[in-house]
């Protein structure tokens, strides 16, 4: 008996052990386990959430008062009142906006190295006299700190992605440019292009720098003018070997039309594309071309500070967006050489209002909130992710300091984003769930040791300017 009663009793210290053992094997496929992917953090009582998803709020924009936003890991969890989580890491939202990062669907990130540069020529005086030789006397580990030294300002100004238009850079300065772009922590799209006897690196590039990095995403660039009408082509061909999208610059300058891109564009199949097409400044087009493009649902990156610093024209942004394009904003490299998006959406709202003199023409500052976060992220194909603070979306989100001397009192305060804020506003940047801004400082930056590397390198670069 004594010995049946302890082997019973071994058999079931045995079971014990053996279901503790299972148990914790098994754990990641009880349903309360399988949803805990990694830390919580909880951002309680926010004054304002601007979620940009109609359901979970009031208003165009979804905004929720003195309410709770709850990240697991690298994904919004929920956005509600009185949100609970006992083994969360909690930041107070109090005197607080929070909102999705900025999506910057338009830039040049190593155009950093020659801020200030030309500064009193148009688009075509700054490429020849600056951006060229720059570009082409620069090394590949200077392109790799610029990049660097861009990616430090957009996210001290709240912006969470960014699309990089990178010229056709040796494929080692293009890896310096992408390389920079993956140590930033930043979600981004890298644009890059070649001629077909460098097709393979491109694709390899791809392979290694992006297919790789789940924050990574790839387009294809080109010109269109008449010079890049058999390149424009081949890239076409390529975008829908690839299935990624074609980012190209369009009637930036006026001298521009002569060339007749929309054309090209059309012959060369680029419209075709449809929403995979991308079109930079677009300022220059006839009534006709706008309903071409639209017909297309081709996509536009409107850049306004780099319009006004180059004396680029103004866009016809209230006829662009009435016949139903999508427009997003984008900073454009060394041509505004800032990466402020609160600038940016100043002057898109700006310079429509000073053209024809209607303080409620578009955009308004609903819309122009909308063009920096959950259009940017759409005209990015990147909508299903980004864009909006709607629970299963990356956690891609800023939260904006308030109780400041350039910002308070409480007003209005989505009009006083849009004509009050500062980068200096931007007190929290999380990327994927992981802080990139912290307490309104940049975390692990090497700022100083970029920006002495890049001030000793200057010299050099601007004996190489075109007089
Ligand atoms: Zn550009």
């Amino acid at each position: 008996m004594m010995f049946h009663r302890a082997r019973h009793n071994r058999i079931g210290l045995l079971s014990l052990i053996v279901c503790l053992l299972v148990n914790h094997g098994w754990s990641q496929d009880t349903p309360q386990a399988a949803n805990i992917t990694g830390p919580l953090l909880l951002i309680q009582q926010a004054s304002l959430i601007i979620t940009f998803d109609q359901s979970l709020g009031a208003g165009p924009l979804g905004t929720l008062e003195d309410a709770d936003v709850l990240i697991e890991g690298d994904t919004i969890k929920q956005v509600g009142h009185g949100l609970r989580a006992d083994t969360a890491k909690v930041i107070q939202g109090q005197g607080h906006i929070v909102m999705p990062g900025f999506v910057d669907v338009h830039n040049h990130l190593y155009q950093s190295l020659f801020r200030g540069g030309c500064g009193e020529e148009d688009v075509l005086g700054w490429i020849e006299h600056c951006n060229m030789p720059v570009r082409l006397a620069a090394t590949a580990a200077e392109i790799y700190d610029a990049v660097r030294l861009s990616t430090l300002d957009l996210i001290n100004s709240g912006i969470t992605t960014v699309a990089d238009w990178a010229h056709l850079f040796a494929p080692e300065v293009a890896e310096a440019n992408v390389r920079a772009l993956s140590d930033s922590g930043l979600r981004f799209v890298y644009g890059y292009s070649q001629q077909r006897p460098g097709v393979e690196a491109l694709k390899q590039l791809k392979r290694d720098w992006i297919d790789r990095n789940p924050l990574a995403a790839f387009q294809l660039t080109s010109g269109t003018t008449a010079r890049s009408r058999e390149h424009i082509r081949f890239m076409v061909e390529l975008a829908n070997e690839l299935h990624v999208p074609l980012h190209v610059h369009l009637l930036e300058h006026i001298q521009q039309r002569d060339d007749d891109p929309v054309q090209i564009l059309q012959d060369s199949g680029a419209l075709a594309l449809g929403g995979n097409l991308l079109v930079a400044h677009s300022i220059h087009l006839t009534e006709a071309e706008i309903v071409l493009l639209a017909k297309h649902g081709v996509r536009i990156a409107h850049c306004p500070l780099s319009n006004m610093r180059l004396a680029s024209g103004i866009i016809p942004l209230p006829q662009l967006a009435s016949a139903g394009l999508q427009i997003g904003l984008g900073l454009d490299g060394g041509t505004n050489d800032t990466n402020d998006m609160f600038s940016n959406m100043r002057a898109a709202v700006g310079l429509q209002r000073a053209a024809t003199r209607n303080p409620q023409v578009f955009p308004s500052v609903t819309e122009v909130l909308q063009m920096a976060t959950i259009t940017g992220a759409r005209i990015l194909g990147l909508d299903a992710q980004i864009g909006s603070l709607t629970p299963g979306k990356k956690a891609d989100v800023i939260m904006l300091n308030m109780r400041t001397a350039n910002f308070g009192p409480r007003w209005d305060w989505l009009t006083q984003i849009v004509f009050t804020a500062q980068p200096m506003n931007v007190e929290y940047v999380f990327v994927n769930g992981r802080p990139l801004k912290e307490h309104g400082k940049i975390v692990n930056n090497g700022l100083a040791e970029v920006l002495d590397r890049l001030d000793s390198a200057t010299g050099r670069l601007k004996e190489k300017m075109h007089h």
